[in-house]
């Protein structure tokens, strides 16, 4: 089954070509070949003006929902009144989108005496602050969360809603998808703007990670998806950074779902955990034993950073799992990253290549994680870190 095409209304203008987010569209002198793979998203048909395209019946809309008033909003994440830094990278990237659309950003803020974080979001680019403060929102509850976005995003109708990939996000976010009637594609590493139909493209790694499917969600409003933290950078505060706060009363009941709060156990960390980190000394095969890692727990104590490790490392069993950096491991953005022993897969770079400063070090000069690094040492790491370690703790007298 395909997109019908009627050749004899068609000018062969090739505004269809442009427009269909997965590239399926070619004009051939005034042949009009469409590919395999179409997941009828519409956008061909909304575009073509002299109505040579059209949806086959069963996959046609009943009615394509006109675009929502309100632009791109961020579900503003907090813990215990302390804004998560993933509700700033959304943001940042939220203007981006934002831009595109020419529509403003909104940041959607819940809680008990939250109203201090909204100049933060302001300054993250929110033009608005939709603000709820509820003593049924003081401690987080899936049910109470997804009661309060969803009430907000039916009274003021955003375009696109995004969320951290974050454990908060992940369990309460996919209610308000359902109760909403709408998509929701989780993980997101990458967004873009379809021209024309205005669709979010969502792209995300799919099929253990071995492909990277880009997701739309053509026929409901909003458009949803959750991203990981660490994978957009927030963008510095616009020159006019004061957003609108608006207040909104909600009706929730006090206690709502099966879910109850109980009390706060903060987490005991006895390092530096590595989604905050500003340096991470990462280890892969190349430190041979889990004996080895604690060189590397010498060289981040120097540093005042945490230690990450390949997948490689963790299957091995020389460090836990919490440690893995990279695709179906952590997201990591910090300042410095030294990659010790680790040849670069994709699957690892995916997690860290967005760090500020790569130092790579590496006996195989063809090792590919020298193409994302800043500066690259070509030797034996149990020479070249012990080096590191005397030199830094000289530096410090
Ligand atoms: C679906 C899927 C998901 C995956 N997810 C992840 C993930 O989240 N994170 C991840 O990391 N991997 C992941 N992987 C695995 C990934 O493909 C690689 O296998 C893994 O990253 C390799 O780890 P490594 O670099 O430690 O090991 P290797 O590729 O074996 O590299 C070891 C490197 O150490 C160097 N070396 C050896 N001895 C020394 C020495 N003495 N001094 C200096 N250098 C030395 C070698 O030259 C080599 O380049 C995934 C794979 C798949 C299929």
């Amino acid at each position: 089954m395909s997109v019908i095409f009627s050749a004899h209304r068609c000018t062969w203008c090739g505004d269809c070509v442009g427009v269909c987010p997965f590239g399926l569209i070619r004009l051939e002198g005034e042949r009009l070949l469409i590919e395999e793979g179409c997941n009828f998203c519409g956008a061909c048909v909304e575009v073509c003006a002299p109505g040579a395209l059209a949806l086959p019946e069963e996959e046609a809309p009943a009615a394509r929902p006109e675009t929502p008033p309100d632009g791109v909003w961020v579900f503003a994440e907090q813990r215990l009144g302390k804004l998560a830094p993933v509700s700033l990278e959304l943001l940042g990237e939220a203007r981006r989108l934002a831009e595109v659309l020419g529509v403003p950003v909104a940041a959607a803020l819940l809680g008990r005496e939250v109203a201090h974080l909204a100049p933060a979001l302001s300054a993250g680019g929110a033009h608005k602050v939709y603000l709820a403060e509820h003593p049924a929102l003081a401690h987080f509850t899936e049910a109470a969360y997804a009661a309060a976005l969803t009430e907000l995003a039916r009274r003021f109708r955003p375009e696109i809603i995004l969320a951290g990939a974050t454990y908060l996000g992940r369990a309460f976010i996919p209610q308000v998808a359902a109760a909403l009637k709408t998509g929701l594609t989780a993980d997101c590493t990458a967004f873009a703007i379809a021209p024309g139909p205005r669709l979010l493209l969502q792209t995300r790694p799919a099929f253990g990670g071995n492909i990277m499917a880009t997701i739309i969600t053509p026929r409901t409003y909003p458009q949803m998806a959750t991203a990981r933290p660490g994978v957009f950078k927030p963008l510095p505060a616009p020159p006019e950074a004061a957003g609108e706060v608006i207040r909104v009363d909600l009706d929730l009941p006090e206690a709502a779902g099966r879910c109850r709060f109980v009390r706060t156990v903060e987490e005991i960390r006895e390092r530096v955990p590595l989604a905050e980190a500003e340096v991470i000394v990462a280890g892969g095969r190349g430190l041979k034993d889990a004996k080895h890692f604690r060189l590397l727990e010498e060289l981040a104590d120097a540093l005042g950073g945490a230690v990450g490790a390949t997948r490689a490392a963790v299957d091995a069993g020389w460090i836990s799992y919490a440690h893995q950096i990279g695709q179906t491991g952590k997201t990591v953005a910090p300042r410095l990253y030294i990659a010790a022993g680790i040849s670069g897969a994709s699957q690892h770079l995916v997690g860290m290549q967005s760090s500020d400063f790569i130092v790579a070090i590496n006996r195989d000069p063809e090792a590919p994680i020298f193409q994302v690094a800043d500066v690259g040492l070509v030797g034996d790491l149990f020479e070249i870190i012990p080096a590191l370690i005397q030199e830094i703790r000289k530096g410090r007298g």
